[in-house]
């Protein structure tokens, strides 16, 4: 369905901040006031933000930011979510989007999770022909990103000029 993603970004932290002030975590976001009415299926993409987001909070200690970071770019839309948590040692990168991977099982033993939500937010961002990617420092803090296709153009708008 056609979703007006500025807004439906804006619900989506807004849930989380709630639930985050437990652990002392703001958001700061940074989300165009350009509406940008793209075609996704909701419930798939909510579920893609809600597991970054989740796994931000997670994998924090307490305090800290959560920056949600939205932008236009080309023929995409490209959304980051930063957090300024644990962070994934360099060669553990490639392998969070495989299926049950998990850094460091000891860690993980003692937080909730099976392993899956990345791998399940890169199936359903590669199903709208998007790209999903990291970027971390260890002991610092992750940053994840990813697409969706966006031409830019408004319900009625031509592509030709
Ligand atoms: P699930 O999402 O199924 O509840 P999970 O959070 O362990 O479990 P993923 O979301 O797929 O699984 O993440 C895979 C692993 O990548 C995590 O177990 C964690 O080790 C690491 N990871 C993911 N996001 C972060 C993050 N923001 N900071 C640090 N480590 C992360
Ligand atoms: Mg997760």
């Amino acid at each position: 369905e056609e979703v007006d993603f500025n807004h439906f970004l804006h619900n989506i932290v807004d849930r989380f901040e709630m639930i985050a002030t437990e652990k002392n975590i703001h958001f700061a976001r940074s989300i165009p006031k350009e509406q940008m009415l793209v075609h996704i299926d909701q419930d798939k993409i909510t579920q893609v933000i809600d597991n970054i987001i989740s796994n931000g909070i997670k994998y924090s200690p307490d305090g800290g930011t959560i920056a949600v970071h939205l932008l236009h770019q080309g023929n995409n839309l490209r959304l980051s979510i930063s957090d300024q948590g644990v962070g994934i040692p360099r060669e553990s990168q490639k392998k969070i989007f495989d299926r049950f991977y998990r850094v460091d099982k000891a860690r993980a033993r003692n937080i909730g999770g099976t392993g899956l939500g990345l791998a399940i937010a890169k199936e359903f961002v590669h199903a709208h022909r998007g790209e999903i990617w990291v970027e971390s420092e260890y002991g610092e803090g992750t940053t994840i990103y990813f697409t969706l296709p966006y031409s830019g153009f408004k319900r009625g708008e031509s592509d030709y000029v």
